[in-house]
């Protein structure tokens, strides 16, 4: 497996393969969520890339930044025995030599929710997003749909910008008693941990009980105080439609329920279909 370090390297390597190219972005901390997309990105292309960047312009708290977790032996040691070809591990330098300059904005998609919650976070993304698949120009590129509004504001901007690669969203990969695996979960204390799978709970009610008919603002208000009531402060717990991510009070098919909420220091996003 390589390790490629800067944007020559990474267009040399390009230029090497003869067969197709998969993506698969990471900050890196890496656990089986990130390696199903490793897996999903092999089953389509003759050979993966995987990068590894945790990206300052996404984050809107220096806090969290700081306090990201970073494994990197750990996550080349998991990755080489994946059959991964190369991994782009660039230095903030390396993807912003000018600072932010340009930058990308997919503004409906990027402003509800986590848009809202955390100012200039799609923006980082997508402009970085735009960036790794311009260096790299992979045939397709692999993202999670444990981000599910990141995984639409993704495929937009591909859509809009004409990008020749195409989008594949992979599931959501849990523990087993349900909580979505994120690296973030490293930074939860030993009772945080035990109360996080109510998240994942608090979804599983709510679209039972939305699916029996009862009415889904009633239901959504009563999951988020039992969530408070169990130490969560929640962002939101939101029934939308899964296209446009717009509020809808009835369900429909492709709805989806997304939720955001704080668990002592650490901000945990969850979703599912209806
Ligand atoms: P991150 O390192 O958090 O930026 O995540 C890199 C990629 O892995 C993104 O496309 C995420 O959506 C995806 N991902 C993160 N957690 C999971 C999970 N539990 N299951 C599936 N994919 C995930």
């Amino acid at each position: 497996m390589k390790v490629l370090k800067t944007v020559e390297a990474v267009r040399a390597f390009r230029r090497s393969l003869s067969g197709s190219l998969g993506l698969v972005p990471t900050m890196g901390a890496m656990h089986e969520g990130h390696l199903s997309l490793v897996r999903l990105a092999r089953e389509r292309c003759d050979a993966v890339l995987v990068s590894i960047y945790v990206n300052p312009t996404q984050f809107n708290s220096t806090a969290d930044y700081q306090t990201y977790p970073r494994a990197l032996e750990d996550d080349l040691a998991m990755l080489t025995s994946l059959d991964v070809a190369a991994v782009f591990q660039p230095t903030d330098r390396i993807i912003y030599p000018d600072g932010m300059v340009t930058t990308v904005k997919v503004a409906a998609l990027g402003a509800h929710w986590e848009g809202a919650y955390r100012p200039g976070h799609f923006d980082g993304v997508a402009t970085v997003v735009a960036r790794l698949l311009n260096i790299t120009t992979p045939d397709l590129a692999c993202f999670g749909e444990k981000d599910y509004q990141q995984l639409l504001v993704v495929r937009r901007l591909v859509r809009d910008l004409n990008m020749a690669v195409e989008i594949i969203g992979g599931p959501t990969i849990r523990e087993t008693d349900g909580l979505a695996l994120s690296s973030r979960n490293a930074l939860l204390t030993a009772t945080e941990r035990s109360r996080a799978p109510h998240l994942n709970q608090a979804l599983d009610n709510a679209a039972r009980l939305i699916g029996r008919g009862r009415p889904a603002p009633q239901v959504l208000e009563d999951e988020m105080a039992a969530l408070t009531d169990r130490g969560f402060e929640v962002d939101y717990l939101a029934l939308v439609d899964g296209a446009t991510l717009e509020t809808i009070s009835d369900p429909k098919p492709g709805a989806r329920l997304l939720v955001a909420a704080h668990l002592g220091s650490v901000r945990l996003i969850d979703n599912r279909a209806l």
